[in-house]
């Protein structure tokens, strides 16, 4: 049995004003709602079309260019992570640690690789004057064929 608590009363939900603030982010109506869709639930992959469609469905009156550029001032403040899969699709991932993903090519699914046990080999050293600041992973699955 699991027990949840209301979605109004987490206290994640709660501070979501003051996350903001935090972050340097004027806590607008519309970077409260958004917030509160994207870090109310854990941990989560999210592309900007995915969550317009969220916040139309959730009665939140806000475009898909809001979406894309409050998710870009997000990234920016340090509160997602932002994945490039493909030219064309961003996830922004609300765990911005440093870990890996497998992503699931036929549904575009993208989910986190434990980072544990994950080894990268015989990285080139970076050239003079430069470091490695972060290496991304990113493995992609197929189906197995028959
Ligand atoms: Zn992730």
């Amino acid at each position: 049995m699991t027990h949840h608590a209301p979605f109004e009363t987490t206290p994640a939900m709660k501070n979501v004003p003051a996350m903001l603030r935090v972050s340097g982010l004027r806590p607008t109506r519309q970077r409260v709602a958004l917030a509160e869709l994207l870090f109310a639930r854990g941990d989560r992959h999210v592309t900007a079309e995915r969550l317009h469609e969220e916040a139309v469905s959730n009665d939140v009156p806000v475009s898909l260019a809001t979406v894309y550029n409050t998710l870009h001032q997000f990234t920016e403040a340090g509160l997602l992570r932002e994945v490039a899969v493909e030219g064309a699709k961003t996830y922004f991932d609300t765990n911005t640690s440093n870990h890996c993903h497998f992503f699931c090519e036929s549904d575009g699914v993208l989910m986190d690789i434990p980072t544990e046990g994950l080894r990268v080999e015989g990285l080139p050293e970076p050239p003079e004057g430069m470091e490695v600041s972060r290496v991304d992973v990113l493995v992609r699955l197929v189906d197995k064929s028959a």
